[in-house]
């Protein structure tokens, strides 16, 4: 039976990671866990008891109420890949929010909820067989990853390509915040104390800001095919 390899996909915010990672883990018949969903998750449970919101950021309510955060993903047939639950709630729409990507970033640079999502991050992924996107999956979550991707882009195609996305939906949204918001969660998830963005030693770099979605997803999945073969051989 062809050994599983774990592929980590890290990046900056708005780089195309959780795209390219799905499709990836769908063509490869791997489990896909999005990383973010799970902050984004945690988040929004803060932002409804209120320890977190503009003006507010009460870090030990943040960690005491951690225990009463239960998250896990559904496979949602239709769509073909995994839907977060926060306490058997679907919030896959809701952790999107402009108002939850303004607090997320703070919210993930507590080290007591790192260690807990961390945890059930590599719970999810001790079979092999797994492609996470995150921040610091190639780095802490799974150092050992046969293959780390770290995805590039410029601010303003990712501000563009976030707002775009947005506006689909029927959100309303500026493009100057979109565009702030992603220039002050670069900032602050790089310059945490605690599992900073940065890209693993043996990370591949992959600037996709001039690919478009097939071309980049082409190139991506030989990395993978090359680096499974490499694996099994
Ligand atoms: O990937 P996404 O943009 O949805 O992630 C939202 C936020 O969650 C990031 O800006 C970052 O603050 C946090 N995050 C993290 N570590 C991860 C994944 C996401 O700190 N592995």
């Amino acid at each position: 039976m062809e050994k599983k390899i774990t592929i980590a996909i890290d990046g900056f915010s708005s780089t195309g990671k959780s795209t390219v990672a799905k499709r990836l883990a769908k063509e490869l018949g791997y489990i896909y866990v999005d990383t973010g969903a799970m902050y984004r998750a945690v988040t929004l449970y803060m932002m409804r008891k209120v320890f977190v919101s503009k003006g507010n950021f009460d870090k030990e309510a943040i960690i005491r109420h951690l225990p009463f955060v239960s998250l896990k993903f559904e496979f949602n047939d239709d769509l073909g890949h995994g839907e977060i639950y926060l306490n058997e709630e679907n919030v896959e729409k809701e952790i999107r929010y402009m108002e939850v990507s303004e607090q997320v970033s703070k919210v993930s640079a507590i080290p007591e909820v790192r260690k807990k999502l961390v945890e059930q991050q590599q719970e999810m992924g001790k079979n092999k067989g797994v492609v996470m996107d995150g921040r610091d999956i190639g780095t802490v979550v799974f150092p050992d990853a046969e293959l780390k991707i770290f995805m590039t882009a410029s601010t303003e195609t990712r501000a563009q390509r976030r707002y775009d996305e947005l506006k689909e939906r029927g959100d309303e949204v500026e493009f100057d915040d979109v565009l702030k918001n992603v220039k002050d969660r670069d900032f602050m998830d790089s310059t945490r104390d605690d599992s900073p963005l940065i890209m693993a030693d043996d990370a591949i770099e992959f600037d996709n800001s001039k690919l478009g979605l097939e071309e980049q997803f082409d190139k991506i999945l030989k990395i993978a095919k090359d680096k499974i073969t490499e694996v099994n051989s």
